[in-house]
């Protein structure tokens, strides 16, 4: 329970013969203190929308942003090496880093960052698909 000073002051002056006055005071600084809260909570559910806001963003341009040397494929990203060939090795679109799944048909593949949470379905397999890539 948070410690409100007002209830004390208000317990200090009906103890010891109230002022209408201080009264009337300590209402209005109630009033004010219910406001400031009031304010605090509309701020701090403002800030969290626009923190939720600003980091789909930052995902939505990172997805955006491919490096030149990966080519999107079925929502992940395959790398051309120097000679121009793409290796069997699909990464993440948000982060760029590797893709990993022991079992393609079964489950999506994930991306190996931590915390980077990446998932992505792809039913067919690597090898044809930079294959593909590789004639193009
Ligand atoms: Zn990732």
């Amino acid at each position: 329970m948070k410690l409100n000073p007002f209830s004390l002051i208000e317990e200090l002056i009906n103890e010891h013969g109230s002022s209408s006055i201080l009264r009337e005071r300590l209402l209005l600084l109630k009033d004010e203190l219910r406001n400031i809260e009031k304010e605090r909570t509309e701020l701090k559910t403002k800030i969290s929308e626009l923190m939720k806001e600003n980091a789909e963003c930052r995902k939505q341009l990172d997805k955006q942003n491919i490096p030149d040397q990966f080519t999107e494929y079925l929502g992940a990203l395959f790398k051309r090496d120097p000679s121009g060939r793409y290796a069997p090795v699909a990464h993440c679109p948000e982060c760029k880093r590797p893709l990993w799944n022991n079992e393609p048909q079964i489950f999506p593949y994930e991306c190996s960052t931590p915390g980077c949470g990446y998932t992505i379905m792809i039913h067919e397999s690597l090898t044809s698909i930079v294959d593909k890539l590789n004639k193009k």
